[in-house]
């Protein structure tokens, strides 16, 4: 299991951690992917990945400055209610 990390600094200053499999973890139907992750730089939000555990993915989310870390509450809905 992969896991991503979602960056939004204008909509809301969030970082949302994901499964590599939510349906949040795509843009316009296309998955998520290094390739996409290098051609798709966007001025709003970005998307970090894969990390390869949880723990990752949350540590890495936790290091981004004046981001609420927040878990998806589609893919990761049991993970949230642990925090
Ligand atoms: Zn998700």
């Amino acid at each position: 299991m992969n896991y991503l990390v979602y960056e939004n600094w204008r909509a809301e200053r969030k970082a949302v951690v994901h499964k590599s499999t939510c349906g949040h973890a795509n843009e316009g139907h296309q998955r998520i992917e290094e390739q996409w992750l290098i051609n798709h730089p966007s001025p709003n939000d970005r998307w970090f990945g894969y990390f390869e555990n949880l723990e990752s993915a949350v540590a890495f989310a936790s290091l981004l400055p004046n981001r609420q870390l927040k878990m998806c509450g589609h893919c990761l809905q049991i993970e949230k209610g642990l925090m």
